[in-house]
């Protein structure tokens, strides 16, 4: 089926079901400010019976851009939300395996559910598969995950020694960023995650990943660097290595933040030593 139809018949599906709105990204325009471009992201909403009913045919000038999702936000009774038989992450990995809450459900090849050591202290959290991942269902193996390897085995540590996930599951179109609806549907099985993973510190990679967890925006210079907590778990904040691609004058900063994080490790593994 062809991916014009699949996403017609997917917002039929949630008209179905009762859920009506569906969001976009406007097209980013940058402002000159201070002789600097600033690029906002506004989101806009439309309504699904708007599109189909309507205009009749395909939702054209959505399907064009891909880059929008529609909302279950209405739905909070959401199946997929309940996990209170849930005790392991195979369990909740099968769970959500055919997770359709947002559109990403249907323009995916494969849901991202996470990888590495289930008892991990180090728990990475990045922002949402790429290209490769999606090919593989693996979280950060194209060229950004082949850095963070080396991120990590510059601590002396293995992928294995971690836990990678993401703050979304399934892969954006055009690797564009995950909307604050996305995030919203998708944080709900990071939080469980977290829960079972039970991790001593966190590690999460560009803004993204930080004002996901967070709520608010921040700037990269005046976090990155700074002891934070979240759900009472130590977590630092730092570039993401693809930021470090495009922009290697950031490894610096990058090398200072994980060998923070590999003295913070240190000094928790001699407290349970004694
Ligand atoms: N970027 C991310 O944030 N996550 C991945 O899994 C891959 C690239």
């Amino acid at each position: 089926m062809s991916l014009k139809k699949q996403i017609i018949n997917y917002f039929l599906l949630n008209k179905d079901t009762g859920v009506d709105f569906f969001f976009f990204n406007e097209k980013i325009k940058p402002k000159e400010k201070n002789n600097k471009k600033i690029y906002t992201q506004k989101v806009q909403y439309e309504t699904i019976s708007n599109e189909i009913d309507n205009k009749k045919e395909q939702p054209l000038s959505i399907i064009k851009e891909l880059n929008l999702s529609t909302s279950k936000l209405v739905n909070v009774d959401n199946e997929l939300y309940k996990f209170d038989n849930i005790s392991d992450l195979i369990s909740l990995n099968k769970h959500i395996s055919n997770c359709h809450n947002c559109i990403l459900g249907t323009t995916r090849t494969n849901l991202v559910f996470g990888e590495g050591n289930t008892n991990a202290d180090i728990m990475i959290i990045g922002e949402a598969p790429g290209a490769e991942e999606d090919e593989q269902g693996l979280p950060f193996v194209g060229r950004a995950g082949k850095l963070l390897t080396d991120i990590l085995k510059a601590i002396n540590l293995s992928r294995a020694d971690v836990y990678i996930a993401n703050i979304c599951k399934c892969r954006p179109p055009l690797n564009r960023k995950p909307l604050v609806d996305e995030i919203f549907q998708c944080e709900k099985f990071l939080h469980k995650q977290i829960e079972l993973i039970k991790p001593q510190f966190i590690l999460a990679l560009g803004l993204t990943a930080a004002e996901a967890l967070f709520k608010q925006t921040y700037k990269m210079g005046n976090i990155r660097g700074k002891v934070l907590t979240y759900v009472g778990i130590k977590t630092l904040i730092t570039y993401h290595p693809a930021a470090l691609l495009r922009n290697p004058n950031w490894k610096r900063s990058v090398w200072e933040d994980v060998k923070l994080l590999r003295a913070m490790y240190d000094e928790y593994l001699n407290s349970i030593k004694k």
